[in-house]
């Protein structure tokens, strides 16, 4: 059982021995333990944490519980490796696991443990489809061991969303996360805030999210009123712009700037005459046109869908809906391909990935490569990478790149590849790093007529997607896939026989027979066929009946096939089909398997090395799961976008020197470094730009923790004229040290603030003007924060009389509403800062300081300018009844 031998060489193992040997004999001795003495384990615990012990002592007995309760309820024993796992994110660390070591089931020891001590544990993953996948699979052993569990889905009920967080440990998305974080902080009432806080958390595919998605801060808006036509004009315009004449393309940066020569035509060409100017701002809609057209290709970075521009993610091909791009581009975008340009948005709340995460307490992720990224994740989330070792010994083989010089010949070459693999039967995976491309060798497929699953990482085929990437490796399936599609599936070698008896149970319940006569794994199967048919159609004879008013039919299905469940007379039928085409496929796999396993296991093809090699890594990471056999290859050329732009001349002179032919590739060890090069400066250009988007967050950032801290404050206050005399007494301070600073001659002293007092505070004229003339400086503060708590007495008494408990209301609701507005206002201010910052940042200054000191102003005087506001209209509630008066 335990496993010492294979993992006596890391240091790691070596350190936590103990503690794992102690949790393996402990759930052991669990294994006669009856359902009922394991769920108390959970009562004892958490009355051990009341009493004082902390989570660490109580670590070895509670993973033994979970094991305990793992096994008897799933029947799996989980993995030395796994309590190594579960032991690493415990600790808030980024635990390294490769591909298929079983990482959902790692997760729930530590989320086990953290929850012991009564806070909820946030599991993150990145899809809905994961989130419930993961949350129902593991969701009997919580159950087991009397932990509730909550699921976020993007499409529930606030009060179903609101439930769902008030659970032990909730299964739910980054982007819900976040969505619901900024919501939260702009409700007016602290019953419709749905989180609890942010205590631990565990993020799944930990990379995907704290790396691939920290480029786009999450951004929760609101229709503004700004026109569109700025965006059709401006791209008309730069149809007419040629490159190098009127503007220069700096590929490497991504970056487009405006010559002399074009700054004056496009001035010509919209009849203005400053294309900078700040009150009739055009410069910004030209460079976000040329962006449009010169960097942004179509099916590469987006896709154009029902009348929708749709951002498609550069790293992992997936396709993110509602996702826009900000500051107009995806304006500029919609513009040039001549669809419905929506109105820009309105930011209404904002925060980057990085410091919405650096909220929780204690931070720990799990994915397969991470440790190529050790650094970035050290730096801003001060958080360490940890390798776990293999459950058993990695045996795939990553052969050496091949390079040609033409892309033609490379895809030629992948073509060839595909076909030699299917011809002996071998399952092979095509990574491919965008939509245009996987299209593109699946016609070169067509023409040698060979069968093949194309994965697109569309949102809408998630669950799809699944379920075929859960297949790639039977016998003879060749899968093309954006990186990435079907993520968090694992390929098991042969086929999955479970899932696809549901998925085929499922669809024929769903669209009839016919869809498993076009099921295009027929012809692999050809001898099973005709018995799973004649089962399909049996039950669908059996169920006909049920079929109508079943509300919810997949839940009913799944109901139906999980052998845990109750047999009922409805769904008997079901059952009894999935169970005997079940046991079809798992003989045939069983033999496939072995098959597979001979003929080399899964081949890796990648076609394309990506931005970076954590990338690469995980398309390789697909195959060779489990100590199981397999390969990968890369297929590069020189006209590939990475060699292009960050190869260098090294690697093309050193094609020409070797003079070989266009179709025969070279497969060096030099080539191999230079590449590796090319990759680390990719790396390093993108970690600058994730770097630079959270230093400048950091600044907004910590502006934003005031405003919601003090938004709070409010909120879960139920008495808040104190705070309205705060703001009152603060507003009073600077008027007079406004005062004194700027017209502080003795003579004109009443006058210069009178109107301010008058406006603001609403105090009567003549106090301000009898009293204050020849008042000393020092009296006039206590002498007006006097008049000021009178007046406020008055209004108060006069409201409380009309109808008591309302200027409790009142100034509550003006508080949070002043705050959000100040607030919305104040982050496009900051929004035009960036930008504007960006174009100063020539001069010797150093940009972000300078940011830093402007933020702080704009920020102070947003801040007075709320004080300011609330008390103007708290004093004057009035006129609010007032008006009601006249109405009647
Ligand atoms: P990962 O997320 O690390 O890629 P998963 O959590 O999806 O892996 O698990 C992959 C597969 O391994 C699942 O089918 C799961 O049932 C199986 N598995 C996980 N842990 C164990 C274990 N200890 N013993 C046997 N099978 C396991
Ligand atoms: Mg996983």
């Amino acid at each position: 059982m335990f496993n010492l031998f294979t993992h006596n060489k890391s240091r790691i193992f070596n350190k936590y021995k103990n503690t794992i040997r102690q949790i393996n004999d402990l759930s052991d001795q669990m294994e006669s333990w009856s359902d009922y003495e394991l769920k108390l384990q959970t009562q004892r615990f958490k009355k051990r944490f009341t009493a004082g012990e902390n989570l660490d002592e109580i670590l070895p007995e509670a993973f033994a519980t979970v094991k305990a309760a793992c096994k008897k309820v799933l029947g799996i024993s989980l993995f030395d490796v796994q309590l190594l796992g579960g032991i690493i994110l415990h600790q808030g660390n980024i635990a390294e696991m490769k591909t298929g070591e079983g990482k959902t089931l790692t997760a729930i020891l530590p989320a086990y443990l953290n929850t012991l001590s009564g806070n909820a544990v946030h599991i993150v993953t990145v899809n809905d489809y994961l989130a419930k996948r993961d949350s129902e699979w593991v969701g009997t052993i919580y159950q087991g061991l009397g932990v509730t569990v909550g699921l976020i889905q993007q499409d529930i009920s606030h009060t179903s969303r609101k439930e769902n967080y008030q659970k032990d440990i909730i299964y739910v998305t980054n982007s819900e996360l976040g969505f619901d974080y900024l919501r939260d902080n702009m409700s007016i009432d602290k019953e419709d805030l749905v989180q609890t806080g942010f205590h631990f958390c565990v993020i799944d595919e930990v990379d995907s999210i704290l790396i691939d998605e920290a480029r786009t801060p999450l951004i929760l808006s609101g229709p503004s009123q700004i026109s569109t036509n700025k965006y059709e004009l401006s791209n008309n315009v730069c149809q007419k712009l040629q490159q190098n004449i009127h503007y220069e393309i700096d590929e490497k940066a991504r970056n487009i700037a405006l010559t002399d020569l074009g700054i004056t035509y496009c001035e010509r060409q919209l009849n203005l005459s400053n294309l900078y100017d700040i009150q009739n701002p055009w410069a910004q809609y030209i460079l976000n046109a040329l962006k449009a057209k010169e960097l942004f290709t179509k099916d590469r970075h987006y896709l154009v869908r029902n009348n929708e521009v749709i951002i498609v993610d550069e790293f992992t091909g997936r396709v993110m809906p509602g996702r826009r791009w900000s500051d107009g581009l995806h304006q500029a975008i919609e513009a040039k391909e001549n669809v419905v340009i929506q109105k820009e948005n309105q930011t209404l709340a904002s925060i980057t990935y990085q410091n919405f995460f650096l909220l929780y307490d204690k931070l720990s992720g799990m994915t397969g490569t991470a440790l190529t990224e050790a650094q970035e994740f050290k730096k801003i989330y001060q958080i360490n990478v940890i390798e776990i070792p293999t459950n058993k010994p990695c045996l795939r083989e990553d052969f050496p790149d091949l390079v040609y010089k033409r892309e033609y010949d490379k895809w030629v070459a992948i073509a060839n590849e595909c076909y030699d693999m299917y011809s002996i039967g071998r399952p092979t995976l095509v990574g491919t790093t965008n939509v245009e491309k996987s299209e593109l060798l699946a016609k070169m497929l067509d023409t040698y007529q060979i069968p093949y699953n194309l994965l697109n990482a569309k949102p809408e085929n998630v669950e799809r997607e699944a379920e075929i990437i859960a297949q790639a490796g039977q016998l003879k399936a060749l899968t093309i896939a954006t990186n990435m599609a079907g993520r968090g599936t694992d390929i098991i070698l042969g086929g999955n026989a479970k899932q696809l008896s549901k998925f085929i149970v499922i669809q024929t319940i769903i669209h009839g027979l016919k869809s498993f006569e076009k099921f295009n794994q027929l012809d692999n199967l050809s001898s099973n066929n005709k018995e799973i048919y004649d089962i399909l159609n049996n039950m669908c004879e059996q169920i006909e009946d049920n079929l109508q008013n079943k509300n919810d039919l997949i839940l009913w299905i799944e109901e139906a096939i999980n052998p845990k469940s109750n047999l009922t007379s409805s769904n008997t039928a079901i059952r009894h089909a999935y169970t005997n085409i079940c046991s079809i496929y798992e003989e045939s796999f069983r033999v496939n398997k072995d098959k597979v396993l001979n003929l080399g296991g899964l081949h890796v093809i990648g076609t394309e090395r990506h931005e970076s090699r954590r990338i690469d890594n995980q398309l390789r990471g697909r195959s060779g799961r489990q100590g199981d056999n397999g390969s990968s290859r890369f297929f590069l050329s020189l006209e590939d976008n990475l060699l292009r732009i960050f190869g260098g001349e090294r690697i093309v002179g050193l094609m020409n020197t070797l003079q070989i032919e266009d179709n025969i590739p070279i497969e060096s060890k030099v080539l191999s470094s230079s590449l590796n090069n090319a990759q680390k400066k990719v790396e390093s250009y993108y970690y600058d730009i994730r770097k630079q988007l959270f230093e400048y967050d950091e600044v907004l950032n910590s502006q934003r923790q005031a405003i919601y801290a003090e938004r709070n404050r409010i909120l879960y206050s139920d008495y808040i004229r104190d705070c309205i005399l705060e703001y009152a007494e603060s507003t009073i301070d600077e008027m007079i040290r406004y005062y004194l600073n700027n017209e502080g001659k003795q003579e004109q002293r009443p006058i210069g603030i009178t109107n301010k007092l008058k406006t603001i505070l609403n105090l009567p004229e003549e106090i301000i003007n009898s009293s204050l003339v020849n008042m000393e400086i020092g009296n006039m503060k206590p002498f007006l924060q006097e008049q000021f708590r009178i007046t406020y007495d008055l209004r108060e008494a006069y409201l409380e009389q009309l109808r008591p408990g309302l200027i409790r209301q009142l100034e509550k609701y003006y508080l949070l509403q002043q705050i959000d507005k100040a607030w919305q206002e104040h982050l496009e201010k900051m929004t035009n800062l960036r930008e504007s910052i960006g174009w100063r940042s020539y001069g010797q200054q150093d940009p972000l300081s300078e940011y830093k000191n402007e933020a702080f102003a704009l920020f102070l005087n947003m801040i007075t300018s709320i004080r300011e506001t609330v008390i103007y209209l708290v004093v004057r509630s009035r006129l609010v009844i007032d008006s009601n008066h006249k109405q009647k």
